[in-house]
């Protein structure tokens, strides 16, 4: 999965360039910095691998969020549909903005179900947010008609699905705006960094100045730049963005080998009839950076769970039911809206609201899915091993339930 196994000489070269000027930043010293703009070029590839018109890149994916969000004009009481399955980050961008999430089931894509979508559409809603999870994708196509119906914006929280297409088109690029994370787990790393992409000039435009204080960026000298909005700092630093310069380039080969122990291993879980897996909506294109998979029932996961921890082979597996990250039936924070400043009534409201919200249809999935993780670097007898183990492990408990 993570871009950081594979760090080396290039990442080095390209974080080099930048030391030798000493120009840190990405805007402005045009001539100390002689001619080395790190972020530009960054943003500029981003536009060509994956295809959208316009890149800001940003200082973590949750700034991307919020920035997209800003852009879009996502602000104070509007609602917001996304998943009850995500990293945290995705509600975190939502209130920043002084929006309201609204979380709703997941389907076995793993991400948002569309007919629940369509049932917590309010007069307030003003976006969907799918999140594609752990590589593979929401269906794009039933939610973008939902949006056309509806007038509401689809902003894609693309950060952990680098590299995943649906339809001929990269993943982040489909809905008004969509979002990667450079984090140091993300399929590219940066150390820390995330980007908006987008295909309009008046959205990327905004983007860029509200990650830089509103600044205009139209004049040579930036003391004389024009404010045409209010902004913040969500810059990314020269020294970041050389990092994700030289893993860009080296994207395809992360997702070759991902592809190909993602296949391998895959091919054990396969040979058990009780294992099923994650459903990748028709047209789509998994990443492949986890193979997620599904027991018949939430005691038999429990139960390999445990084995494979007893056995010492849990470390890359993903309970996420159980996970304080990742699954809302562990958000207590979210949940009790326990904030240092105050949230709005009505963003505090609807977190309470979601004690007593309806999962069971989402738990009845993620409490019968593990994800495991796939490393760039293991051997073809690491994928071996890995692979008879846990085979071992789902069989040993299969039969002793049987
Ligand atoms: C990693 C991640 C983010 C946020 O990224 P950071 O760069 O860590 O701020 C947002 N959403 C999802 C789904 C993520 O996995």
């Amino acid at each position: 999965m993570p871009g950081f196994e594979l760090f080396g000489a290039e990442e080095r070269k390209e974080v080099n360039d930048v030391l030798e000027t000493g120009i840190l930043m990405r805007y402005g010293f045009d001539g100390p910095r002689q001619g080395i703009w790190k972020a530009k070029e960054l943003e500029q590839a981003i536009t060509e691998v994956f295809g959208c018109g316009y890149a800001q890149l940003t200082a973590n994916g949750t700034a991307a969020l919020t920035t997209a969000m800003a852009a879009l004009g996502i602000g104070a009481g509007d609602e917001v549909i996304m998943p009850g399955f995500t990293f945290v980050a995705s509600f975190e961008a939502v209130l920043s903005v002084g929006a309201v999430p609204v979380l709703v089931d997941i389907d076995e894509t793993l991400t948002l179900k569309p007919s629940a979508v369509r049932a917590a559409i309010t007069p307030k809603t003003k976006c969907v947010m799918p999140v594609h999870m752990c590589g593979s994708m929401a269906d794009l196509d039933a939610l973008k008609q939902i949006c056309d119906e509806h007038q509401l914006i689809l902003l894609e929280d693309a950060c952990q699905s680098i590299g995943g297409a649906y339809k001929g088109k990269s993943l982040g690029t489909i809905g008004h705006a969509g979002t990667f994370s450079f984090d140091f787990v993300k399929t590219i790393t940066c150390a820390e960094g995330g980007v908006v992409m987008t295909n309009s000039e008046e959205v990327y435009r905004k983007s860029d100045g509200y990650t830089d204080h509103g600044h205009d960026h139209l004049g040579v000298d930036r003391g004389a730049d024009l404010h045409p909005f209010i902004g913040y700092n969500y810059r990314i630093s020269e020294l970041h963005a050389a990092v994700g310069l030289a893993q860009i380039r080296k994207l395809g080969t992360f997702l070759g080998l991902q592809k190909k122990n993602n296949k391998a291993l895959r091919a054990y879980l396969e040979q058990i009839p009780e294992v099923s897996f994650r459903v990748v909506p028709e047209g789509g294109d998994d990443s492949c950076s986890f193979i997620s998979w599904f027991l018949p029932t939430e005691a038999l996961t429990k139960a390999v769970v445990a084995e494979m921890k007893e056995q010492g082979i849990l470390a890359g597996n993903f309970y996420w039911f159980v996970n304080n990250w990742h699954y809302i039936s562990k958000w207590d924070h979210l949940k009790n809206a326990t904030t240092l400043n105050a949230l709005s009534d009505v963003q505090k409201a609807a977190l309470l609201k979601l004690r007593e919200t309806d999962f069971s249809a989402s738990d009845a999935i993620m409490s019968r899915c593990i994800s495991t993780a796939i490393s760039l670097v293991w051997t073809d007898e690491q994928i071996r091993d890995k692979g008879e183990k846990m085979v071992a492990v789902i069989k040993k408990v299969l039969q002793a339930n049987s």
